[in-house]
């Protein structure tokens, strides 16, 4: 163990601090009175400020994080953050508002609400915006509150079941329960796609609308959309339309053109905003012209949703213009087909394919399993990636497979990375098939090793605890 790899309170010295000021020539102030004063002394460590700064810069460095390093997990979008959009969020004028200022402060503020919508409208090709969402799950529950809206307005009551596919990201079914929907599940096709002929059944006058990401969450484009969007209005039923994978569509496909009527973006995904760890996210919803009056009746968010975080989304659409933002689209798409098709030869590929800008491996082809040592899995996989300096891909996601190890590389990494995380995923390849131990035992070089992950999430020890 590295001496600074102590924790602080353990460094902590009686009566050592972290300032020295001049004695003060000035009467003392008023005294906090007795009632307002704690009664024990707080026991923090007593320690110098060098001591203070190594401690907090040792614990981000357990931590691994986008600017630390590729982070290719499947679903999130782990694009890089530039920072050109932290500058313009840090502008005092934004940095200081406060939600209730004076109307007439805030008009810088209200322009970039207003470009905002304008930018993602014609991006998306939906007639306009809510930001209150703060997240991409918000956005979700916000679209179906605005579908059950506008069936009631309708007066149409008997709509209580919303359709979902059997690949569907695990918020979609949860946002349709919550919003008191009944979910019904649609099966796939062998080829990863929405089987038509499953779905025309389970359209009856009771389906408010379906639920779609597209690409879904195997990376797959679903060809049949069009056919899919006659069949779901010609029942009186909407399109929702999940927007995380929106980043291989930027300025090549609009949802709005596919036929959806409601959708929200992950901001904090497609457009760069720092995510992870649970927030703050931005899921603002678009919506069609004809439900354009079924927005304003609802209020899921104090003041308009994380208004830094539209800033900064907002900085990203400005600095790229139409022409990049199309390429970021082609390029998630180039680089995602590409490690694909260098690792199947090793990697079990259930669904082959141009895939979109992430697809999903079933585990190793040769896992190395032999006499009584088991086979290496995708979770050995995954916790030896971490050895080589990268972080894992989305594992056990989507539930289609058991091994599912499902790769988004994004726009933002270099050919040289996106080499050497193949070469990565080949060696570990090799050492499966050749001692599957060393994967088991994976990872090596980490922090911590193998958590119990279920209580870790359950009982988490959030603070320093005394042997
Ligand atoms: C990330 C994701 C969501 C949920 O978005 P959050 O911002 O994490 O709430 C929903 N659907 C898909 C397909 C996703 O990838």
């Amino acid at each position: 163990m590295k001496y600074y790899d102590k924790l602080v309170f353990e460094l902590s010295k009686e009566g050592r601090t972290g300032y020295s000021l001049p004695s003060n020539p000035y009467p003392a102030g008023p005294e906090v009175p007795s009632a307002l004063r704690r009664e024990v002394p707080l026991r923090l460590p007593e320690v110098s400020e060098p001591d203070v700064v190594r401690h907090y810069t040792n614990l981000s460095q357990m931590n691994f994080g986008v600017d630390t390093g590729f982070y290719p997990l499947g679903s999130c979008t782990m694009k890089y953050n530039p920072k050109i959009n932290e500058e313009m969020a840090g502008l005092a004028g934004f940095a200081g508002l406060h939600p209730l200022m004076h109307a007439g402060l805030t008009k810088g503020a209200l322009k970039v609400y207003q470009e905002m919508n304008k930018a993602l409208a014609s991006i998306t090709g939906m007639y306009c915006f809510t930001f209150d969402p703060c997240a991409g799950a918000h956005g979700e529950l916000t679209g179906l509150m605005i579908m059950r809206q506008y069936h009631m307005k309708r007066g149409d009551l008997r709509r209580t079941k919303v359709i979902v596919p059997d690949s569907a990201h695990g918020t979609n079914p949860a946002s349709a329960a919550v919003c008191g929907l009944e979910v019904v599940e649609v099966k796939s096709l062998e080829n990863g796609r929405i089987d038509v002929e499953a779905l025309k059944p389970l359209l009856t006058e009771e389906v408010a609308g379906i639920m779609m990401t597209n690409p879904n969450t195997l990376g797959l484009f679903e060809t049949e959309i069009k056919t899919i969007a006659e069949l779901v209005h010609g029942i009186g039923g909407l399109l929702y339309y999940d927007g995380a994978n929106m980043n291989p569509l930027m300025g090549v496909v609009r949802p709005g053109d596919m036929g959806f009527d409601i959708m929200h973006l992950n901001l904090h995904k497609t457009f760069s905003t720092p995510h992870g760890g649970g927030g703050p996210g931005s899921g603002p919803v678009g919506v069609c012209q004809r439900l354009e009056d079924c927005i304003p009746d609802l209020k899921v968010s104090g003041f308009h949703g994380n208004f830094g975080v539209i800033l900064r989304a907002y900085a990203y659409i400005l600095s790229l213009g139409k022409q990049h933002l199309r390429k970021v689209g082609q390029y998630s798409v180039l680089s995602a087909n590409y490690i694909k098709e260098c690792l199947k030869d090793l990697y079990k590929l259930p669904i082959d394919g141009v895939c979109k800008h992430e697809f999903v491996f079933d585990g190793l082809i040769n896992d190395g399993a032999h006499d009584d040592v088991p086979g290496a899995t995708t979770l050995d996989v995954a916790k030896r990636l971490l050895d080589y300096g990268f972080h894992a891909p989305t594992i056990y996601f989507p539930l289609l497979f058991h091994q599912a190890l499902m790769i988004e590389p994004t726009e933002t990494e270099s050919k040289e990375t996106i080499d050497a995380f193949i070469d990565a995923m080949r060696k570990i390849a090799g050492e499966a098939a050749q001692d599957p131990e060393i994967l088991h035992a994976a990872p090596h070089n980490a922090p911590i090793t193998r958590p119990d992950e279920t209580a870790a999430a359950r009982n988490p020890i959030l603070k320093y605890q005394e042997n």
